[in-house]
């Protein structure tokens, strides 16, 4: 039986891991699909406390060798379900099942889409959800970025040094994206700004050649030339395997506080899959150190009943 297994191998599980592990308990992290998770897309992180510039895929890369060090183990697997046992918990992936005596889930969110007709057809042939995995396939290019918050700007910042033109499609007048990382992208005489504005339409054939875009304020239509259309407008939570044992809130996100503890003992939640308001690489990693305390407190108390 393992002490710990952490579902989601982005920096908020492998941070669990690095804290449970140097505690001295057994852990098993689970990762579908990509270790490091969402920040290995960021090109550039420049407000992690202490490390003024990394890139995500630098930042991911080390915590993986610290915390493999630590002889943590990383499968990739994809967690179906846990069920509570007499012993703890099982956890249920698509090749086998294992017990242990608490779980932290850190699964993190995936991109949202804009929800558009031919937005899938395209993808990979113009549509992107990743400016730093595909930005290079569009050297010189036009291309646009739709979003307004911190991943939409600093994706076109990213882009703007690799591209001919930026444009970037928000729907308000106002980002959310930080004042300083949008004082940067002004700053670029090659990014343009359409603001009130939403994409509405994909043009082209086999592969995307502009975008017909519609201002929220007036309606007007207008067709810009894109050869590619990077999606940058959010993300939703990863957490339908677990919403039937685990409270969520209205938008699927794990209902957990602070302290990451969920409405099931033993089952803690933390980084960008629970309910909270900012959505960091600062905040996941301190939910990753409070869920892992949180989670080695549950089994010590469980090893001292016995
Ligand atoms: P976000 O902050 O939720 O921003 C999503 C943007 O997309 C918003 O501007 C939103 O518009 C727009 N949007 C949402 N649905 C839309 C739709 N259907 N059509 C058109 N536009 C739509 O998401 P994010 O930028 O991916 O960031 C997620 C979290 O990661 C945030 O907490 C962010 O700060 C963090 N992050 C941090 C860094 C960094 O620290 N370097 C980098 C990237 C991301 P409205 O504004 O009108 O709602």
């Amino acid at each position: 039986m393992t002490d710990i297994i952490v579902v989601g191998g982005g920096c908020a599980g492998l941070t669990a891991a690095l804290y449970a592990a140097r505690a001295g308990k057994s852990v098993l992290v689970f990762e579908a699909e990509n270790i490091g998770g969402q920040i290995t897309a960021s090109p550039q992180v420049d407000n992690y406390p202490g490390i003024p510039h990394v890139s995500g895929m630098q930042f991911a890369d080390s915590l993986f060798e610290q915390v493999t060090e630590l002889g943590v183990a990383i499968e990739l697997d994809s967690v179906l379900r846990i069920e509570d046992t007499a012993q703890g918990k099982t956890v249920i992936t698509e090749n086998g099942s294992y017990t242990c005596k608490a779980v932290i889930l850190a699964t993190g969110s995936r991109h949202r889409t804009l929800g558009l007709p031919r937005e899938e057809e395209l993808t990979g042939r113009g549509i992107s959800y990743c400016a730093v995995c595909d930005g290079a396939f569009y050297k010189d290019c036009e291309v646009a970025v739709a979003g307004g918050g911190n991943t939409a700007v600093s994706d076109a910042l990213y882009l703007s040094s690799i591209c001919k033109s930026v444009t970037v499609i928000h729907r308000r007048d106002a980002f959310r994206a930080d004042a300083s990382l949008l004082r940067r992208a002004e700053a670029k005489s090659n990014i343009r700004w359409m603001t009130s504005a939403v994409p509405e339409e994909l043009l082209g054939g086999d592969s995307l050649t502009g975008i017909r875009v519609r201002s929220t304020k007036t309606g007007e239509l207008s067709d810009i030339p894109a050869d590619a259309l990077f999606v940058a407008v959010g993300q939703i939570p990863e957490n339908t395997a677990f919403s039937g044992m685990v409270a969520t809130d209205g938008t699927g996100y794990l209902l957990a506080g602070e302290d990451c503890s969920t409405n099931v003992d033993g089952i803690y939640a933390a980084g960008d899959c629970r309910t909270k308001t900012v959505r960091q690489l600062t905040t996941a990693v301190a939910d990753g150190a409070n869920a892992a305390m949180a989670a080695v407190d549950c089994v010590s108390c469980m090893e001292q009943q016995k």
